[in-house]
């Protein structure tokens, strides 16, 4: 078995960790905070910045491959720690991902749908994009931006400046994309093996509430042809990215028209609900194929709700009702160990299992009001 590095420890940090540690490996992780919640369960810890050059030969010593759990890690870090260990996914994909103006390039390239898109300097470039699109748009960040962090919609010329101000600050690039108006957010997590192999996880549907997932429902309700449009571009997407990995790929869904709206080569919050309702979690396949096992087609046990607890909880009610939320049939509760719980924290999730799909759904919402029950 193997010693596998992670970069990053969150909470998927943690459950590639706890995964790896399933199938007889050891882990070691890298983060720059000493309350990571992937420490809780790593063989090691590498406490320091991911830009710190003798860290990372510290986790390469240790390591016999290496993975990431987010993004925004320094690109030049991953590709040092590329020339002595492989690391899946490869750096390449990575820096893809990490640029909303190279993600959306690389889809055009491959005659792949989104929505709209340019550059913007100005708000003269913004007002030009409207004109020719009309509203409403969105301006993001070009890197560094998540959970609706670093974007502002913008709905009438009204909104152009302060919007372009507010964004501008961080003194990043900015992208102003179409706003789609879609009837539904649905992601696929798919998978390609050192095999070459390719397996989709069930699409899921997602709901979000001030751009940070809220909800996911599994299996999405969208139509068959719909779902294998989708499979279909996740396919062409991992083929051309020549990933050796695992990708989330997010999606906005209006009418019978698919627009890819980004990537993440990592497990996602989206893929949560597989721990519980399906044969093989997001997690065990990445850890799969950071072992050179090949990969299995996930197969979907029950119909699913995922939905995400975020800090606020514990300001609406300092001591959630966990005990009257976990009488909830079907129910699975994960805390992912944050000390400190913030307004939009990602602190856990919880998964509600049931053979119907809208009694999930039904059970799902009770269950998450009981947590504000005293
Ligand atoms: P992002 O950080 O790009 O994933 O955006 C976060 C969320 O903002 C998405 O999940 C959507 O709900 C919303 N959003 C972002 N871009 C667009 C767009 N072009 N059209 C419609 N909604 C968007």
């Amino acid at each position: 078995m193997k010693n596998i590095g992670i970069i990053g420890g969150g909470q998927l940090g943690k459950m590639i960790a706890i995964s790896a540690k399933e199938m007889g490996n050891k882990t070691v992780v890298l983060d720059p905070n000493p309350d990571s919640p992937a420490f809780g369960v790593s063989d090691e810890k590498i406490i320091a910045e991911y830009d710190d050059l003798k860290a990372c030969d510290m986790l390469v010593e240790k390591s016999d491959i290496i993975t990431y759990e987010f993004e925004n890690i320094k690109l030049s870090s991953v590709q040092y720690i590329e020339k002595y260990r492989k690391v899946f996914p490869s750096s390449k994909v990575l820096s893809i991902s990490q640029n909303r103006i190279l993600e959306k390039e690389f889809f055009e390239n491959n005659k792949i749908p989104v929505a709209e898109f340019k550059l913007v300097n100005s708000e003269k470039d913004i007002i030009k994009f409207c004109e020719n699109f009309s509203f409403p748009v969105v301006i993001k960040t070009v890197t560094e931006g998540y959970d609706g962090k670093g974007q502002k919609i913008i709905k009438n010329f009204d909104d152009i400046s302060s919007s372009f101000t507010e964004i501008s600050k961080s003194g990043k690039e900015i992208i102003i994309e179409k706003f789609i108006n879609f009837d539904k957010e649905v992601s696929v997590v798919c998978s390609r093996d050192l095999s070459g192999k390719i397996t989709s996880f069930p699409i899921s549907e997602n709901i979000h509430v001030n751009h940070i997932l809220d909800k996911s429902i599994v299996p999405a309700r969208i139509s068959n042809i719909l779902k294998n449009k989708i499979n279909i571009l996740a396919e062409i997407i991992v083929n051309q990215l020549e990933l050796i990995g695992l990708i989330c790929i997010e999606m906005f869904v209006l009418d019978d028209e698919i627009f890819i709206n980004e990537i993440a080569p990592r497990p996602h919050n989206s893929g949560h609900y597989t721990l519980d309702a399906c044969d093989v979690s997001q997690f065990d396949q990445v850890v799969k194929i950071l072992l050179d096992f090949n990969t299995s087609k996930p197969k979907l046990l029950s119909p699913v709700v995922m939905f995400n607890l975020l800090g606020d909880i514990w300001f609406d009610n300092s001591n959630p009702n966990w005990n009257k939320a976990l009488e909830t049939p079907g129910s699975k509760l994960y805390l992912y160990g944050k000390h400190e719980p913030r307004v939009g924290r990602k602190m856990g999730h919880i998964n509600i299992l049931n053979n119907s799909l809208d009694d999930a759904i039904k059970l799902s919402d009770s269950c998450r009001s009981s947590l504000y029950e005293s």
